[in-house]
């Protein structure tokens, strides 16, 4: 490595803040579908002056220097030069991987269907054995990539481990998190135990109404799709109308999305286009990407609430805050809140009620399936967290860890997932942990805003108002500290095991 200078933290911070710009508009463009090529690895080169150990040590010893808010700052600014060391090795394979998967076909009767765009079809599909035999396919196809996805896998965790010099994948992400996994598995555990028999219940009335009475006892992953756009009420739940009765349902608590030039929707349909809904902050107050592609089904209604509550805490987030605390965080535990908060509005009876024209009754029902929905996530999640324990706790040896996958989330949810989906259906960094906390925390919050605002919280601009004093924190504070300002223990599942009926 060649003797470049060293940048001051200031400085580096800056800079930090133009590449990352950089690497989200490229992040973006190959997302919905405007690149056939991802070229990441190149932006990675051509900042590659940010990401050596010289950098990485100077910004450690102003570390060391600083206290309070600045340290924390410093830190960050650190673990963004150990990531960026990381990725400029892993940055080619990386984009060979994403190249496969952009690359990847396949053949349902006669049609050649992209990789993504398979995926995404499934979940429109009415026929049940033609989501088993396309999910069949687009599952044998992705299991190809698994071979590439460990191997790079693998080399990234050795880079990590070097780089930081915590050789233990769950004691670093801990040190980073700043929470105990093993304890937070624990307390997640026991919710999820809590609401076994409200789950159970309503999976059997749900999955006979929106599966049909042929369906498998234990149906396959891929009706997961087709269960979250609650299918059969498809058209209540219209296409057409999404992104008019989304932008409605903000006006309500107090935000007005469409007026807001900082954050851009994209809401287009590109065929290579990921039917996940995203938000890419490029560059926060400033410049907010929140994308979508609608299918049609509730899901369309909850993905764009979802990540209408990332944009608008990005887009939130007070100008004076150094970059630092305006875009980076030591995890995505803290946005996650404001995207589950958003989101949660359409459990709510009465939303249903008000956007749709039903009846009382009809309302209380859908919003029961949506809740099913959410709770086959939660669950889901929890399971996940588990097996990511165990599959980092012994990677290396883990020859069961793809049985093991499926034993622990088709237990916890009743649907049945594939073995050989144990690498695709994992994102880095214990992002499940992130989930997780963010589900706990949110839950605290929508009780708080109850408290302030009454049970109508959903359509109260007092809502809004509360939203809007934290968003402007930015990416500060932690999850936990945000626990800490509502009053709660951090690890308090209580509100979310009580408003989930047990
Ligand atoms: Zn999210």
């Amino acid at each position: 490595m060649s003797a470049t200078a060293v940048r001051s933290p200031v400085e580096f911070e800056s800079q930090l803040q133009r590449f990352r710009y950089e690497r989200m508009e490229e992040a973006r463009a190959v997302r919905v579908g405007e690149k056939e090529v991802s070229e990441s690895a190149e932006i990675v080169a051509r900042y590659a002056e940010l990401f050596t150990r010289e950098q990485r040590d100077a910004l450690r010893d102003a570390e060391e220097a600083a206290e309070g808010d600045d340290r924390e700052r410093l830190y960050r600014l650190r673990k963004m030069c150990e990531a960026g060391l990381v990725e400029r090795e892993i940055a080619a394979a990386a984009d060979a991987l994403e190249n496969k998967l952009l690359a990847a076909r396949v053949n349902f009767r006669g049609e050649e269907l992209p990789l993504r765009a398979a995926s995404a079809r499934v979940a429109v599909l009415p026929a049940y054995g033609d989501r088993e035999e396309l999910g069949l396919l687009a599952a044998e196809r992705s299991a190809e990539l698994n071979d590439d996805r460990m191997t790079l896998l693998r080399r990234t965790e050795q880079l990590e481990a070097d780089v930081s010099g915590e050789p233990d994948p769950i004691a670093r992400a801990e040190e980073e998190k700043g929470v105990s996994l093993g304890e937070l598995a624990a307390v997640l555990a026991e919710a999820s135990a809590r609401l076994t028999d409200a789950y159970v219940a309503m999976r059997g009335r749900w999955l006979d109404r929106i599966l049909g009475s042929e369906r498998d006892e234990t149906p396959m992953s891929f009706h997961v799709g087709y269960l979250r756009r609650l299918s059969p009420l498809a058209s209540t739940y219209s296409k057409e109308r999404s992104v008019d009765v989304c932008l409605e349902t903000l006006r309500a608590i107090g935000f007005d999305l469409a007026e807001q030039p900082n954050i851009k929707l994209d809401l287009d349909d590109r065929p290579q286009k990921s039917p996940r809904a995203c938000v890419i902050p490029s560059d926060p107050p400033h410049l907010v990407h929140l994308i979508t592609r609608a299918q049609g089904g509730l899901h369309d209604y909850q993905a764009f609430l979802h990540e209408a509550g990332h944009a608008l805490h990005y887009a939130g987030s007070n100008d004076d805050l150094p970059f630092t605390f305006r875009a980076i965080a030591r995890d995505h535990a803290l946005t996650e809140i404001y995207s589950f908060i958003v989101e949660a509005i359409s459990r709510e009876s009465g939303w249903h009620e008000r956007h749709f024209g039903l009846s009382r009754e009809q309302a209380a029902q859908n919003s029961e399936a949506a809740s099913l929905v959410e709770l086959l996530l939660f669950r889901r999640y929890a399971a996940k967290l588990q097996y990511e324990l165990e599959f980092w706790g012994s990677l290396g040896e883990n020859g069961g860890m793809a049985d093991r996958y499926s034993e622990l989330l088709t237990s916890a949810t009743g649907i049945r997932y594939r073995p050989d989906a144990y690498l695709s259906d994992m994102d880095a960094g214990f992002y499940s942990a992130d989930y997780l906390r963010a589900w706990v925390r949110s839950s605290q919050l929508r009780e708080h805003v109850r408290r302030e605002t009454g049970d109508e919280w959903w359509c109260d601009p007092r809502t809004g108002d509360l939203l809007r004093s934290l968003f402007a924190e930015g990416t500060r504070p932690s999850s936990e500290q945000i626990a800490e300002q509502l009053g709660f223990d951090p690890l308090d599942t209580g509100p979310l095991v009580r408003s989930r009926g047990a």
